[in-house]
């Protein structure tokens, strides 16, 4: 049997009706786009664009096409006046606030068995803050993945300890993504 790999909310694009209120993106004709990027590399993005009766999502993923997938808007009377939105689940039909994009499909956290995230820091998260800490010692233009170099008047011990330790993060980091994103363009490093 193959090995169960549990699935967290936050590793995938996300409609969420209930921040698309609130900032007032769900006028008929509205349309927005969230992106989630690494380094200023786009790893996935996903657009909308809101009907009286409908969401459109358009949304590309790595080295995927590109997916076009039309949600349900679902108006209800609020007991105090005014309208609740719900969209509806395009895989069981069950009104729901969120849904999640996986393998190209929206449908809802328990559809796709997506699970919440406990701690508030992922071992991704660590390490790129580990990583980010470390490449603040070397010389480095910033950038999590490029080329970095001893700094001025530094030891070579230092340096070459520091320096196992930022590949070490960073292949973790990599493996990491790898995982959320299969067959990402981040897989070369
Ligand atoms: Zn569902």
């Amino acid at each position: 049997m193959k090995p169960q790999i549990r699935r967290y909310t936050q590793d995938y694009p996300c409609l969420n009706l209930t921040a698309l209120t609130k900032c007032g993106y769900l006028a008929t004709g509205y349309h927005g786009e969230i992106k989630s990027t690494l380094h200023g590399i786009t790893v996935w993005s996903l657009a909308w664009r809101a009907t009286d009766s409908y969401i459109e999502l358009y949304y590309s993923l790595p080295y995927k096409r590109d997916y076009q997938r039309t949600v349900k808007l679902i108006h209800q009377q609020a007991h105090y006046g005014g309208q609740r939105y719900y969209l509806e689940c395009p895989t069981c039909g069950e009104k729901r606030k969120q849904l999640y994009i996986v393998s190209g499909e929206p449908a809802c956290r328990l559809c796709h068995q997506l699970h919440y995230k406990s701690q508030s820091e992922s071992p991704y998260e660590r390490a790129g803050r580990k990583l980010d800490k470390l490449l603040t010692k070397v010389d480095n233009l910033g950038y999590r993945f490029d080329g970095y170099g001893r700094a001025k008047g530094q030891h070579l011990t230092t340096y070459r300890e520091i320096d196992k330790t930022i590949h070490q993060l960073q292949q973790e980091i990599c493996a990491y993504i790898n995982q959320r994103f299969p067959n990402s363009f981040l897989g070369i490093f």
